[in-house]
C-alpha cells in the first residue's frame, strides 16, 4: 500500500481563503481582526516562528502587530504590556511566543491573558472549556490534526486514536478532541514500556514526541492515518518529523508530510481562532 498524503499547504490554502472572505465581512461592519504577537529576546527559531505568523495574518487581511522586547524585559513589565493589550480593542488576539526567558513564569504570563484574546488556547480557561466540551479556543496545533482528519472525511467514531506524547500543547489537546469525537484513545510517553504494542493497535496515530524515527513501518497497522507533529533536524540539517516517512508511506492509508503537514495547519488555525476572536465580539 502507498499511503495517500494529506497536504497541510493544500488544506491551508483552502482554509486561509475562508478567513480572507470572513475577515472582509467583519471590514465592512468596521472590525479588523488583530493579533498582538509578544517576542522576548533572540531565539532564531522565535523569530522565525513570529516572523512567518505576523506575514500570514497580512496575507489573509488580519492586523497584526509584532512586539520585540529584549531578553531582560522583566517579568512585571511583560504582565503590563499585556493587560494594555487586553484592554486595546484593535487586538482580538494575544499570542506570546514561548520559551520565555528563565526568569519569567510563562504560565504567570499566560494566565495573565485575557481568555477571551486567548487564541493560542494555552490558558487554564481554555484547557478547562476544552476538558468540558464548552466553547473557547483550541490550541492551534492539535486542532490543525482535527481538521486534517476532517479533510478526508475520516469518521473517528469507534476508531482507536494512539497519541505519542503528552504535553499540554499538544498530546494532552489532541486527546480531548479525538475523544469529543468519539474515538477510544491511549496517550503514550516517555514512561511507555511496549510503545510498539500500542501503535499497531491503532487506526489513528499522532506523534508528538520530537524525536526522528520514533515511530517505523513495523509499529503501523496497515491502512492507519498517521499524522506526524514532530519537527527535527535530519543529518543533512533539513527539517523532518517523529516519523520514518519513506517506510510508514508503505503501510499506512493516509500520512501527513514534514514539511508541509502540520506546520502549516497549527499558524492556519491561529488565523482562525484570531478571526473567531472578533467575530465574537
Ligand atoms: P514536549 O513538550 O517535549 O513533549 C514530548 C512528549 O513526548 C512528552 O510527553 C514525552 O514524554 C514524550 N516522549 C518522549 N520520548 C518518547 C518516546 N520514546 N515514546 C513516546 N513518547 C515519548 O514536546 P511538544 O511541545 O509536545 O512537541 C512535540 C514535537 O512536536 C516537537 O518536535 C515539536 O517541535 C513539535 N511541534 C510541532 C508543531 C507544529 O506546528 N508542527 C507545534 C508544536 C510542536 P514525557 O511526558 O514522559 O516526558
Amino acid at each position: 500500500m502507498t499511503a495517500q498524503k494529506i497536504d497541510g499547504n493544500a488544506l491551508s490554502q483552502q482554509l486561509r481563503a475562508d478567513v480572507t472572505r470572513r475577515t472582509m465581512a467583519l471590514k465592512v461592519k468596521g472590525i479588523t481582526p488583530g493579533l498582538a504577537v509578544i517576542l522576548v529576546g533572540d531565539n532564531p527559531a522565535s523569530q522565525v516562528y513570529v516572523r512567518n505568523k505576523v506575514k500570514a495574518c497580512q496575507d489573509s487581511g488580519l492586523h497584526s502587530v509584532l512586539e520585540k522586547h529584549p531578553d531582560s524585559l522583566s517579568e512585571a513589565a511583560l504582565l503590563e504590556r499585556i493587560e494594555a493589550l487586553n484592554a486595546d480593542k484593535t487586538i482580538h488576539g494575544i499570542l506570546v511566543q514561548l520559551p520565555l526567558p528563565s526568569h519569567i513564569d510563562a504560565q504567570k504570563v499566560i494566565e495573565a491573558i485575557s481568555p477571551a484574546k486567548d487564541v493560542d488556547g494555552f490558558h487554564i480557561a481554555s484547557a478547562g472549556a476544552l476538558m468540558t466540551g464548552m466553547p473557547g479556543f483550541w490550541p492551534c496545533t492539535p486542532y490543525g490534526c482535527m481538521k486534517m482528519l476532517e479533510s478526508i472525511g475520516y469518521d473517528l467514531k469507534g476508531k482507536h486514536a494512539v497519541i505519542l506524547g503528552r504535553s499540554n500543547i499538544v498530546g494532552k489537546p489532541m486527546a480531548l478532541m479525538l475523544l469529543q469525537k468519539n474515538a477510544t484513545v491511549t496517550i503514550c510517553h516517555s514512561a511507555t514500556t511496549d510503545l510498539k504494542a500500542m501503535t499497531l493497535q491503532a487506526d489513528v496515530i499522532v506523534a508528538a514526541v520530537g524525536k526522528r524515527n520514533v515511530l517505523t513501518s513495523d509499529m503501523v497497522k496497515p491502512g492507519a492515518v498517521v499524522i506526524d507533529v514532530g519537527m527535527n533536524r535530519n543529518d543533512e540539517g533539513k527539517l523532518c518529523g517523529d516519523v520514518d516517512f519513506e517506510g510508514v508511506s508503505q503501510v499506512a492509508g493516509y500520512i501527513t508530510p514534514v514539511p508541509g503537514g502540520v506546520g502549516p495547519m497549527t499558524i492556519t488555525m491561529l488565523l482562525v481562532n484570531t478571526l473567531e476572536a472578533a467575530e465574537r465580539i
